[in-house]
């Protein structure tokens, strides 16, 4: 049976900036003449020297990206510069805080120029110099953003690290893209809770003596320890600067950040961005993808240290002069209604959210919603993991009164910016299902073989010719890189998604291919838990499962054989729940820890993950083929001390 479909709202379709037909023939145009497409679409931003080439890549033998390689511009002048000249009076960020009781901010484009240029000349003071990669620990402020964009202008390279992160996560990301700056503030505020950044940068900071400079942002009461000659208030040392500051000009392919993944093999992987590319496929997805009109209100809810809080927060909607609102809370503080309230009070046309949100408020029921005021909405995003259909038509019945289109856009770190999503107003939706290719996407699915597949099918998803977004390669490990996306089929970047096709051209993503673990909306590799929990002394072996949670989408399964001689005990349980707590962060808490004296292998020494996945979903009728089992014994012992209810 097919999934339904549900018809553009006839009102979302009246003037959208792309029709239908729009979408086909410029989508054949920019496969047919890629090159000239994406010369045209160049014309989005500001280049001091315009490229004459659009894409020289080649994806074997060797893995070489290149987009625009002759131009040359600056990220910071496009995001903020030119805006502040055209319009300078427009709402450029509004900021809501935590509480919404304090004061929040708004800047026009003319203010954050200032703002962005001071804070540039700030980091030039403490000696921040083109090509410096500067890691940046922060709270959802506008500061943050501030950050990002003042090192674009001067050719500093960001490595924004999520601020839920532990002291050692920090530690990690700095030593592997050898940073010597570091950006934070004394504190984070999210959920009524404090968060203390200042605190985990001094604990990570003991483990490496790598940073030089920690300018601090002053959030919270301003008591956090200072280290003499290391760290400085931003206050402080922007006292004595002033807005005056140039853009630098920088080639194309000069790297703009470095991103870290989940890391789905333990250490994180350093995912870098070029500068023109990037910026020109966060700035069309931005204005395809969401139809951006000139007097939108958008509001993306994902945090700057992940790639969507990149693309659309700070570079995608700033490319486009557009007005938006960045949050600094939760979706449940004070309230379950905090969105919509939000929404109400600014007058948000566009939401950008996680189905893992979209859940948790979906489960407190529709009253929290319906008490404000949602007309303002026109257009409703998703991204982040596969939305269930379920999840979809809450979002689109009652969230959006079933008026407002919803797009579900599957994309990654690695592909910078919108891969597959419906047009809005353009396309049919299809609850759970992503859609169709942007402009230049050219996606394939092929069989474990390699061997591609033709019309609807199921299989593995690859994309076929490079795109301007895509990731150039992993910091310092090209070689990880290309092993990573371009060695399982030749010739093809592998997202590592499977996914299916119907017959209008749609694809539905089915998850990933490996395992990656999703907890509220952050990827986690299971590999990355298990790292940490052999790093405990009492530790022999570690395999970690998700399984279905009704609120994080999925829970944390670890299974744990502890050393000989050490006892199974449920204070051993708590200990190691805290450890890998305190080892990655607490979106890492798992759920249950599991200790076993042993675990279900193969003969030639692997451990049966299938096997354990079933056990932690309570699928335990089902395991399938066991007979490769060294001692099928332990799965009998698994299942009758299986934790959860
Ligand atoms: P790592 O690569 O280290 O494992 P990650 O893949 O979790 O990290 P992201 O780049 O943030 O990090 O996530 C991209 C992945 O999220 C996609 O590969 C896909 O599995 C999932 N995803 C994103 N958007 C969607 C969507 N709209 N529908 C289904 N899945 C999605
Ligand atoms: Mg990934």
């Amino acid at each position: 049976m097919s999934d339904p479909v549900i018809p553009v709202p006839p009102t979302a379709a009246k003037d959208t900036n792309c029709s239908a037909s729009d979408y086909r023939d410029l989508y054949n145009h920019s496969l047919e003449k890629s090159e000239r497409f994406w010369l045209d679409q160049a014309d989005r931003l500001d280049w001091i020297k315009r490229p004459t080439v659009a894409g020289n890549w080649s994806y074997a033998p060797k893995v070489d990206i290149k987009w625009f390689e002759d131009g040359q511009l600056n990220a910071c002048w496009n995001c903020v510069d030119r805006h502040a000249v055209a319009t300078p009076d427009k709402t450029a960020l509004i900021f809501e805080p935590d509480d919404p009781a304090s004061d929040g901010r708004r800047f026009t484009y003319a203010q954050l120029k200032d703002e962005v240029a001071r804070f540039a000349n700030v980091m030039k003071t403490l000696g921040v110099a083109r090509g410096d990669r500067v890691t940046i620990y922060m709270p959802m402020v506008p500061e943050a953003v501030f950050a990002m964009l003042a090192c674009a202008r001067i050719g500093a390279v960001h490595s924004v690290v999520f601020g839920g992160f532990s002291p050692h996560a920090l530690r990690d990301r700095i030593e592997d893209c050898e940073s010597d700056f570091l950006v934070t503030a004394d504190i984070g505020k999210r959920g009524g809770k404090t968060v203390p950044l200042k605190q985990n940068v001094d604990a990570a900071l003991s483990e490496t003596p790598r940073v030089k400079s920690v300018l601090v942002v002053q959030v919270g009461d301003g008591s956090a320890a200072m280290t003499d000659g290391r760290d400085h208030w931003l206050h402080d040392v922007s006292a004595g600067v002033d807005n005056d500051c140039p853009c630098a000009p920088m080639e194309a392919e000069d790297p703009l950040f470095i991103l870290y993944t989940s890391g789905s093999t333990g250490k994180p992987k350093g995912v870098l961005h070029t500068t023109g590319g990037y910026l020109l496929w966060t700035a069309m997805t931005f204005a395809y993808g969401f139809d951006h009109r000139d007097d939108d209100l958008f509001f993306c809810t994902a945090d700057v240290g992940w790639i969507t809080g990149h693309s659309y927060v700070a570079y995608g909607p700033l490319a486009n002069g557009a007005t938006q609102l960045i949050f600094e809370g939760v979706p449940n503080y004070p309230a379950n209604d905090r969105f919509w309230q939000i929404v109400e009070k600014h007058g948000v046309t566009i939401l950008y959210t996680a189905p893992t949100a979209i859940r948790a408020l979906m489960a407190d029921g529709d009253a929290p919603v319906k008490k404000h005021d949602r007309s303002s909405l026109r257009l409703l995003g998703t991204v982040g993991e596969p939305i269930n259909p379920e999840a979809w038509r809450w979002y689109s019945d009652t969230v959006g009164e079933g008026r407002v289109p919803v797009v579900d856009t599957w994309w990654q770190t690695e592909t910078g910016g919108i891969m597959l999503t419906t047009l809005p107003g353009a396309h049919d939706m299809k609850p759970g299902w992503a859609g169709l290719p942007m402009f230049g996407i050219e996606p394939l699915l092929v069989d474990n073989d390699g061997k591609p597949l033709e019309g609807a099918a199921e299989g593995n998803l690859c994309i076929r010719r490079s795109w301007p977004g895509q990731a150039r390669t992993v910091y310092g490990n090209h070689a990880r890189f290309e092993q990573t996306y371009f060695s399982t089929y030749e010739g093809l970047y592998f997202s590592g998604d499977g996914a299916k096709r119907d017959e209008h051209g749609y694809y539905r993503i089915t998850g990933r291919v490996d395992d990656v673990l999703n907890v509220s909306g952050h990827r986690m590799g299971t590999a990355e838990i298990e790292s940490a929990l052999v790093l405990h002394p009492d530790v022999a072996e570690a395999a970690v499962v998700g399984f279905p949670h009704s609120v994080k989408g999925q829970g944390i399964y670890c299974y744990v054989t502890p050393n000989a001689g050490v006892d199974i005990s449920e204070e051993l349980e708590q200990t190691l729940r805290q450890h890998v707590r305190s080892e990655i962060g607490p979106v890492a808490t798992p759920d249950h820890i599991h200790l076993t004296r042993a675990l279900p292998k193969t003969r030639s020494g692997k451990i049966m993950r299938r096997i354990l996945r079933k056990i932690a979903e309570n699928e335990t009728s089902s395991l399938g083929d066991t007979s490769t089992l060294a001692d099928p014994e332990v799965v009998d012992a698994l299942i009758a001390g299986r934790k959860g209810d």
